[in-house]
């Protein structure tokens, strides 16, 4: 393949580009904010899932609670329907004053048993309640942090993407500057081995680094300037500038 030097020494400055666009596209991938974000969202969906079964326990009490208070008062009311009756003077017999009485008393333990167990139940619904709130406050706490670190990597993306906008419309300019054969040999090395082109500076190819042998470097210096050469280490684009010496 041949192309006038100015068109090979052009596929360096695409190269350039290419890996500013390659830089900023693995920035994009590895920002640390997004590790960060899924971290947060993790931790969140956990709390989430916590303030649930929370609330679930707390409802439960809620009920439990009610239901107490509930046999609470049939018993109360149970007693004080006995109570009026001790006291209207209406029952006379001494068997039924006793068995009355008697009933009474049993009432009023079985109330004060079932006042125990509703202050029971009082005490661990506060402390569902507590864990509710306690849980919903870190949960909400971790949704703040997830949103900051939102906020800060759609910041860096609007700035990674607008520098890429700004790098491509100076690729696609660079890229009409070069024959479409050439351009498509680059892109296909590029796409092959990340870098479609290296300039030879001296007599060592920038791509891979390599110095190349006395045969080869023999070989360049025969070849005609607009003969396209291939690095035989790395197969980029080996490009020729003033700076080859050659
Ligand atoms: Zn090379």
């Amino acid at each position: 393949m041949k192309a006038a030097p100015a068109a090979q020494k052009r596929l360096l400055d695409l190269a350039e580009l290419d890996s500013v666009i390659d830089r900023l596209a693995h920035r994009r991938r590895t920002l640390p904010e997004l590790a960060e974000i899924d971290d947060l969202s993790a931790r969140v969906a956990r709390l989430a899932t916590q303030v649930i079964a929370a609330e679930t326990e707390a409802g439960d009490l809620a009920r439990e609670q009610t239901k107490a208070e509930s046999d609470v008062d049939s018993v109360r009311i149970r007693a004080e329907r006995d109570q009026k009756r001790l006291d209207s003077g209406q029952v006379t017999s001494p068997k039924d004053l006793a068995s009355l009485q008697s009933e009474i008393a049993s009432l009023n333990r079985r109330q004060s048993d079932l006042e125990e167990v509703v202050l029971e139940i009082m005490e661990r619904r506060e402390a569902a309640d507590e864990q509710v709130t306690k849980l919903a406050a870190e949960r909400d706490r971790l949704a703040g942090l997830r949103a900051d670190a939102e906020d800060r990597r759609d910041a860096v993306f609007a700035e990674i993407d607008k520098e890429n906008t700004e790098v491509k419309g100076k690729r696609g300019t660079v890229a009409t500057e070069i024959p479409a054969d050439l351009l498509s040999l680059y892109e296909k090395l590029r796409e092959q081995f990340g870098v479609g082109a290296a300039m030879l500076q001296g007599t060592r190819c920038l791509g891979c680094r390599t110095s190349l042998s006395i045969a080869e470097i023999n070989s360049i210096k025969a070849a005609s300037h607009d003969e396209v050469l291939r690095c035989e280490e790395c197969r980029r684009i080996l490009v020729r500038t003033p700076e080859s010496g050659l």
